[in-house]
């Protein structure tokens, strides 16, 4: 009995000192390092706590009140109120909120609407479009066949008129709006009036920008689309994990294709830390996080232009800029490794018809979402702005690059993270 106990009682620090150790170095590096991948965030203590509950502990395959295990009465009404609270968040009919991760999230969504061998067409991955979108060496290139559609080269936003001829040639079963890497606005009826112009389903994969639309900063893309997949983690600040939302004839399929089809028990933790996140979410402190996100990444982006960066696009509409480095003749890698030792991390991403190689490139993918978590504004965008292009100009200084990262260290120690951990 003592034996038992001591060994269920001890803490990480004490039962596997290893990984304790650099649990704690991965908080201090969060809490040192200017956070700018524009995918990342912070949560909430709340769902901290509820990520690392008892919750882990339990099986629940299936949907709430056709569970296939016993013992599920708690876990399947947290279930629902996460559904719920999806459904109201985002005016959905139907949520599926155990998928465990976007990827999954997609997957189970072509699963529902299409057949190996079919079409789908999505954004082409070298202008901001989601591997789950048709890589080829991702499952989507290898079951189906995949068009693809790019920003025009001129204005460097989505070319509407290409993607209605691609859909007219290719005649896809689906249509894939939504991207990891794209600054503005998307419109997502005319997204909409294409996929019904040729039959298409419209899927709508929001991932990045869920907690734009959230928060009334982006268009909602649930009422122009047949289902929305999207991840829990990035601007929503909610826990590792994604949903799908569609209409009432299509949940039967979503719920399938999800669990038995690709899945099998959920991740109780991470449903638990959604229904706090969708909670978080329709609060109105969430609206104003959601408009100095923005507000940040349009002060960031006008902040580099001044200096000499050019921006995709000419700017953002959202959370995210893709930094064009080639005016300061430096390339993604070296700018991601240079920021890295200057306590900002970031990473490299192709900018659209980049003549680099995709593990090269010229560009940076800068994003605002956790960086306004943490509480900084236009006058914190300005120092980043500063120290970001003087690292970059200044590629063979390293003295410098040790001066931004105590400067760094010392603007997150301003910005308080998780005070009540250790
Ligand atoms: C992040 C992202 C995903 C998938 O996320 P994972 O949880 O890493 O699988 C899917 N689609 C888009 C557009 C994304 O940006």
């Amino acid at each position: 009995m003592a034996y038992f106990n001591d060994f269920m009682e001890r803490s990480i620090d004490e039962t596997d000192p290893e990984i304790g150790r650099l649990i704690g170095s991965e908080l201090s590096r969060q809490r040192t390092h200017i956070e700018l991948i524009a995918s990342e965030n912070f949560v909430p203590r709340a769902i901290l706590d509820a990520m690392g509950s008892a919750l882990t502990n339990k099986y629940a395959e299936g949907y709430p009140h056709k569970k296939y295990y016993g013992g599920c009465e708690y876990v399947e009404e947290i279930e629902q109120i996460a559904i719920d609270r999806a459904c109201s968040l985002f005016g959905a009919a139907h949520a599926n909120v155990q998928p465990h991760s976007g990827s999954a999230a997609n997957q189970a969504a072509y699963f529902a609407v299409m057949k190996p061998g079919d079409t789908m067409l999505a954004m082409k991955l070298d202008h901001g479009g989601h591997l789950s979108h048709g890589h080829p060496l991702n499952f989507t290139g290898i079951m189906y066949n995949v068009a693809a559609y790019g920003v025009s080269a001129e204005t460097e936003t989505i070319d509407y008129g290409e993607v209605a001829r691609l859909a007219r040639e290719s005649r896809p079963k689906v249509i894939v709006a939504g991207a990891s890497a794209y600054p503005r606005a998307i419109d997502f009826a005319r997204f909409r009036a294409i996929a019904d112009e040729v039959g298409a389903v419209l899927i709508t994969d929001m991932a990045h920008i869920a907690g734009l639309v959230a928060g009334g900063e982006h268009a909602n893309p649930t009422r122009h689309s047949h289902i929305v997949t999207s991840t829990t983690h990035k601007t929503l600040r909610g826990p590792r994990g994604a949903f799908v939302l569609c209409a009432e004839e299509l949940a039967k399929d979503i719920d399938r294709t999800v669990f038995p089809g690709i899945q099998g028990g959920p991740l109780l933790p991470a449903v638990a830390g959604k229904a706090v996140c969708f909670k978080l979410a329709a609060e109105p402190e969430f609206k104003s996080y959601a408009k100095n996100v923005v507000k940040n990444a349009a002060e960031l982006s006008k902040a580099l232009a001044e200096r000499g960066f050019r921006i995709v696009s000419g700017g953002t509409d959202n959370h995210m800029m893709l930094v064009d480095l080639r005016p300061k003749k430096m390339t993604g890698k070296l700018a991601e490794k240079l920021l890295g030792e200057a306590g900002i991390t970031a990473n490299k991403n192709a900018i659209p018809f980049d003549p680099e190689k995709p593990m090269t490139t010229s560009g940076l993918r800068l994003g605002t979402a956790a960086v306004t978590t943490r509480g900084m504004t236009g006058k914190e965008m300005l120092v980043i702005a500063d120290a970001i292009d003087s690292v970059l100009s200044s590629p063979d200084d390293e003295a410098l690059r040790k001066s931004v990262r105590s400067k760094m260290a010392d603007l997150g120690a301003a910005f308080s993270l998780y005070e009540s951990l250790k």
